[in-house]
Order: C-alpha cells, then structure tokens, then sequence
C-alpha cells in the first residue's frame, strides 16, 4: 500500500508532535507515525514501585554499548514520546550555549543559529506549553520578549526557606520553569493536582504539558492529520538520483506498508533517528542514507548528571519539589570553566529509592528508608558533556543499537558537586549522599539513562561536518528533514525539551512556506 501525503512526520514527541501541532494549521495533509500506542491512563501511573522498579513504561529494547554489553535503554514508546516521562521542566539554553564553550576535556561547538534566532520560537514554544516562571529571576538567561504565560509556580515552605537560605548566603536562586496544567489562583478550574507523581512519572489526569496532551490530541479530530499508532518506520528509499525520500517503510501490526509524502520529517528521537538512517543505505548511500559525512549516529550527547539526596534533619513535607533552581555556576566566571545548572527533582519516595536502600541507610543508620526519603531534598545537577565524534550511535546487520560512549568533563561534573556541597553546608543540609543516575534513570549502565540523548545529525552549514543544514533539511536530500533532539550541535547544561520544542516550530514554519 502507498498512501500519499504532504508531510510525513517520523515519531510524536517533542520534536514530531510540536511540529505536528505547528504545521496542521497549514491545512497541508499530514501523517504521524509514531511507533508507540497511547500511554494507558492507568493506576499504576502513580505507583512508584511499578513505574520505577518494574520499569512499566520502559521499551523492552536491548542495546549494546561499545563493549557488546546489552542493555535496556530507557527509551518510552508513546504518542508523546519520552515527554510522557519527564519532569516538564522547560528551560531555554542560554545565550551562551549558542557559542563555543571551553571545557577542560575541550570545546563545546557553537550553534549555527544564535540566540537570538531561536528566541521568537521559546516564547511560542512557553507560551503552547503552558509553562510557569518569571523571566528576569535568573541572571544567566537571555532575554525574552514576553513574559511566560503562568505566574511561577509557588514554593512550597520547605523550599521557600531553601529559597531564602541561598539567597541570603549570596547566591541567586530562581523559580524553576515548569510545564504543567497548573492555575494556582482558581483551582478548582485547574486539572494539575499539584502531586509528586510528576517527573518520571506519566499524567494520570493529563495535566503535565507533555506532547500528547498539548501538540497531538488538539489534532485528532481534523480531517488533513492522520495519525497511526504502532508504525515502527524502518527504513526510507529514495528516487534513483538519491536526492528524495520516495517511500517509508513501516512495520505495523507485523505488515510491512509503504507511505509516501512530499516531505520526510525524521523526530524518531537522537538514536532511532540515527537508526533509521543508518538502516536506509542504498548505492546511492552506502554508509547510510544522508551520511556522506559519515556525521550520522555520531556526536550523541546525553549530559553528565547527578542526584543528590541532601538529608535534612527537619523532615522536607514538599510535595511538588521541582520549583528551584540555581545557575550561579552555570556561567564561567574567568576563572573556571561553566560548571552546570542545579535544580529540585520530583520528591523522592521509598519505593522509587528502594535500590538505594543499602547506601542511604548506611548513610542515615537511625532512620528506616522511609524517613530518610521524608527527610530529603532531592537535587539534579546537570554539567555539559561534549559531543564527540567517537560517542556514536552505530546499528548491527540485525538492525540492533550500539551506543559507544566515553563521559567528557569530569572536572567539571566534580566542581559543580564540590559547589552544591557549600550551598548545602551553608543552607542547613549538610548530610548528602550523592545517589548514581539510575535513582531518576532507572538504569543500572550509566548509558542506559538516555533520557537527555541528542546529537547524531547536528545542524550547521557545512555538509562535510554535519549531516542537516540550517533549516535542518538533509544536507543530501531535497526534501528529508529533522526535528528533534537529534540536531543539537551541542547541549548545554539545562533540560532540552524545550529547546527541541521551539526548534520544532521554527522547522514548521520554514515548511509552512516551503509548500506554500
Ligand atoms: C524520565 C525523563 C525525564 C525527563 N525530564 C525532562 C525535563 O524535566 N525537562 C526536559 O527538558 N527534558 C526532560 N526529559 C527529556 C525530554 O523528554 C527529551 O529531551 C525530549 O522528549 C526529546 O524529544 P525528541 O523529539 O528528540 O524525542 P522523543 O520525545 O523521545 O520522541 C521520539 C518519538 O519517536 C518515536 N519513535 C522512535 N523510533 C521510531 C520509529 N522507528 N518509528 C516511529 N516512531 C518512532 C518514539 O516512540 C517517540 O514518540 C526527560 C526524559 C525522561 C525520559
């Protein structure tokens, strides 16, 4: 079966299903395929134990790292994508991430657009997402030309007075932008409960600001978008000349179909993304399509991140932790390198910490498990890790994903926690235990936690150096382009959902005219 469109659009996350959103008012015919089915709306959304331990909402993919060593990736197959999992918080890079940044392991390449260009789209993309803040709090960021379209979304006392601590102790801590549903003023009328269950966790009630709810559902109903749930794409043919994406090919309900558009849009998320090209090599490309440069798969970035448990002996009755956050190491200050942002996690609870359970008793013997997560602060620090030509995406003869990957920017990572443990000590929370990613991966192999995974078809205007140009359409291809996470060039130091986001409809505009 053939089926023809005007666009068709490779996965529904923050890449696809924002483009999907921005692009449908063009009336243009377009198809979503997306690999996944709907996130049931189910109670074990909120149970800790079956999200985080039995890792309900986890694809059951193996992957291999650079060794062969299989591992299952944290990877979510949903309409929505991986922002049916995440915390919602929705930060812009800063300007400075969109120029070169020296670190000690080396440089974090510049962006070949600049702040500037992209800052039209964050308001649109804030503004769509319903997020919560107050631009002007964080000295570290760029200007905006409107302010976000929610108040931030207050502190609760126990992080209100951690507010007060660090401010009071000289740094400059700000209300966190947060994606969710939330009307602090009129509740009744708000469908965000205010509940724990937020970062990691899908929405029960639909009330987080992920792509399904905000970019996909709004389009079910119109008669130009077509959705199809379960269609694993897995591969793309071209025209004999190599330069157009003639079919995509789909696996669904074990057929195999071929649908056809005017434009391809990839938004399979940075490793599928690789993936899917990698697996499309023909005579015209042989190492994959759009992959003379032999960029495809490679540079795959995905931050180099901590959690820290900073034990308190007052208890913490927080219950929507992810307010704070704290970028006075964010920036160089001449005499170091940028070190990172610092921001609240979800409140921790006993059942997701239960792998933990040995350290963070040992660490606190005369508390059960229990009180050691009603006593924690729960903090995320995030440091830049490098995108290296070596820390790449590869596929097998059997269609399996390798991920090589060497961290990059120990120094840093160590300066930032070294920071964290000060702020601690000066703010009354001076027993912390620093817990490995799995506690918010869920992942045993550091790599596993690929939550933040970008990279593997940056963007830029050289074709010998990067797989998509600026518009990012395929350096190779007429009419293959990309909108996710996958073009960063580089990733700074902040979450990337909303920067995927806001690239996501800038790509839908370009489009928008392009078939005008
Ligand atoms: C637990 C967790 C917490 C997070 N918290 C935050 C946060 O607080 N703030 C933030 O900014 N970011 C957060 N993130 C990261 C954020 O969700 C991602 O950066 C973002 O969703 C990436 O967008 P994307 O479009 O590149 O990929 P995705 O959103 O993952 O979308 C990719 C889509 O493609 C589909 N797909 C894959 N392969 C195929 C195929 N072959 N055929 C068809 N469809 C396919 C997938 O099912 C998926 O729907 C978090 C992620 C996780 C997992």
């Amino acid at each position: 079966m053939t089926d023809r469109y005007d666009v068709i659009i490779v996965g529904t996350g923050a890449g696809g299903g924002t483009l999907a959103h921005a692009l449908a008012p063009s009336g243009k015919k377009i198809l979503l395929l997306e690999r996944g089915d709907f996130l049931p709306r189910e109670t074990q959304n909120w149970e800790p134990g079956a999200v985080f331990v039995d890792g309900r909402y986890i694809s059951p993919d193996t992957w291999y790292d650079a060794g062969g060593t299989p591992f299952q990736p944290q990877v979510h197959y949903y309409v929505g994508g991986a922002t049916k999992m995440y915390g919602a918080a929705l930060y812009r890079l800063r300007p400075a991430d969109f120029g070169p940044i020296r670190y000690s392991d080396g440089e974090s390449p510049a962006w070949p657009i600049g702040y500037a260009d992209l800052e039209p789209y964050y308001t649109r993309a804030e503004w769509l997402y319903q997020v919560h803040g107050n631009h002007g709090e964080d000295p570290t960021e760029g200007a905006a030309s409107k302010q976000y379209p929610w108040p931030p979304v207050s502190h609760e006392p126990r992080i209100a007075q951690l507010a007060d601590d660090m401010a009071a102790s000289g740094y400059h801590p700000f209300h966190a932008p947060c994606g969710i549903l939330l009307d602090e003023d009129r509740r009744p009328a708000s469908t965000c409960i205010r509940c724990a269950w937020c970062d990691g966790y899908p929405c029960l009630v639909h009330a987080k600001a992920d792509a399904e709810v905000i970019a996909v559902r709004p389009l079910l109903g119109l008669p130009t978008v077509t959705l199809l749930t379960g269609a694993e794409v897995t591969g793309l043919a071209t025209d004999p000349s190599g330069r157009a994406v003639t079919q995509v090919r789909v696996d669904r309900a074990g057929q195999r179909e071929t649908y056809g558009a005017d434009i391809v849009v990839l938004a399979a998320g940075a490793a599928n993304t690789a993936k899917i090209l990698l697996r499309s090599a023909s005579d015209r490309h042989p190492r994959g399509l759009a992959n003379g440069s032999d960029q495809v798969g490679r540079n795959y970035m995905f931050h180099n991140s901590k959690a820290v448990a900073a034990l308190a002996k007052e208890p913490n009755e927080t219950v929507y932790q992810k307010t704070l956050g704290l970028n006075d190491f964010y920036l160089s200050d001449g005499s170091r390198p940028p070190l990172g942002n610092i921001q609240l996690l979800g409140k921790s609870n006993p059942a997701a910490m239960k792998g933990e359970e040995p350290k963070l008793t040992r660490l606190a013997p005369h508390w059960s498990l229990e009180e050691v997560a009603r006593h924690s602060v729960d903090i995320w620090l995030t440091t830049e890790d490098l995108p290296m030509p070596g820390n790449r995406v590869t596929v097998d003869g059997e269609g399996n994903v390798h991920l090589a990957y060497r961290f990059t920017n120990a120094t840093e990572t160590d300066g930032l926690y070294r920071e964290l443990k000060t702020i601690l000590n000066k703010t009354g929370l001076a027993a912390h235990h620093v817990l490995s990613k799995n506690f918010y991966m869920d992942m045993a192999v550091p790599i596993a936690g690929v939550a933040h995974q970008a990279g593997t078809a940056r963007f830029g205007p050289d074709p010998l150096t990067c797989v998509a140009d600026i518009t990012c359409k395929a350096h190779e291809l007429d009419n293959l382009y990309f909108a996710d996470a996958s073009i960063f060039p580089s990733i700074g130091a902040v979450n990337p959902a909303l920067t995927v986001m806001a690239n996501a409809i800038r790509v839908g505009d370009h489009l928008a005219e392009r078939l005008r």
